[in-house]
């Protein structure tokens, strides 16, 4: 029988009978992995505390046929803070929900461990930080880390560099474009007849300087920059498309986040 000792976050659980579930876990050496549990949703279990959604824990875990069974967890943290409040859970949701998507079953990716456990630490914890900076942030930061990583040095037609004016995220193309190199290529008709998706956002250059931070910077400090709140609008709704039109669907604990965030 396969052993593995591995640090792991719950990023999903799925109720399959009265106690029991099948919960997701996401880790750094072996990607996503899928862990059968009778009675692990009853409070009463030994390892109920490690099975619950955003626990982080270390876990001996033993597989038979396809399925892993935890064998003892040692408990680090929960997060607790993000169930005392409805929008930090459902943007936790949301952000499970996409770490779930792009975590590939029993492949090492180190990064996107880091990644999630980095959002989620500052989403319980720091209470002064935007929650539209650390979505978008994340949403970037997820995009560019799984092969969507825009090139955004200068306009990508003829070089300008536009970091002191408002400029285009051609989002599909991954690529920057300045005022006129834009408009040029909205009258050619070659362009035009490319079946690529036109998503051209504009840009102001407060939140270019975030997307380039966000590219380039630490898996620490990708939060650790700052926006006036007009400019932070515009960074969460280039963030989210950017994400959303990559990934090519939507996500429906992102409806019931924005749902919630008017109430
Ligand atoms: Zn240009």
């Amino acid at each position: 029988m396969e052993e593995l000792e591995v640090d792991g976050l719950v990023i999903r659980e799925v109720e399959t009978g009265e106690a029991d579930k099948m919960i997701t876990l996401l880790t750094g050496e072996r990607g996503r992995l899928s862990i059968s549990g009778k009675g692990l949703s009853s409070i009463r279990h030994k390892y109920a505390a490690s099975s619950q959604l955003f626990s982080y824990s270390t876990y001996l875990l033993k597989r038979r046929n396809k399925y892993w069974y935890i064998a003892d967890a040692f408990y680090i943290d929960n997060f607790m803070e993000l169930r005392y409040d409805l929008d930090k859970l459902s943007l936790a949701n949301y952000i499970c929900e996409v770490v779930y998507e792009f975590a590939q079953e029993e492949i090492e990716n180190r990064e996107l461990m880091s990644l999630t456990l980095n959002t989620l630490y500052a989403l319980a914890k720091k209470e002064n930080l935007p929650e539209e900076q650390l979505r978008g942030a994340f949403e970037f930061r997820m995009a560019v880390q799984e092969g969507f990583m825009p090139d955004l040095e200068g306009c990508a037609v003829c070089g300008r560099d536009v970091s002191g004016e408002d400029s285009t995220l051609d989002v599909m193309n991954g690529r920057l474009l300045c005022r006129s190199c834009r408009t040029r290529l909205e009258n050619d008709p070659a362009y035009l007849a490319d079946e690529t998706a036109k998503i051209l956002i504009r840009v102001s250059p407060a939140v270019l300087a975030a997307l380039r931070f966000i590219e380039y910077a630490p898996p620490k400090k990708f939060l650790s920059f700052a926006l006036d709140k007009t400019e932070l609008s515009l960074f969460s709704v280039v963030c989210e498309r950017y994400l959303l039109n990559h990934v090519e669907h939507g996500f429906s604990s992102l409806e019931y986040y924005k749902k919630m965030k008017k109430k």
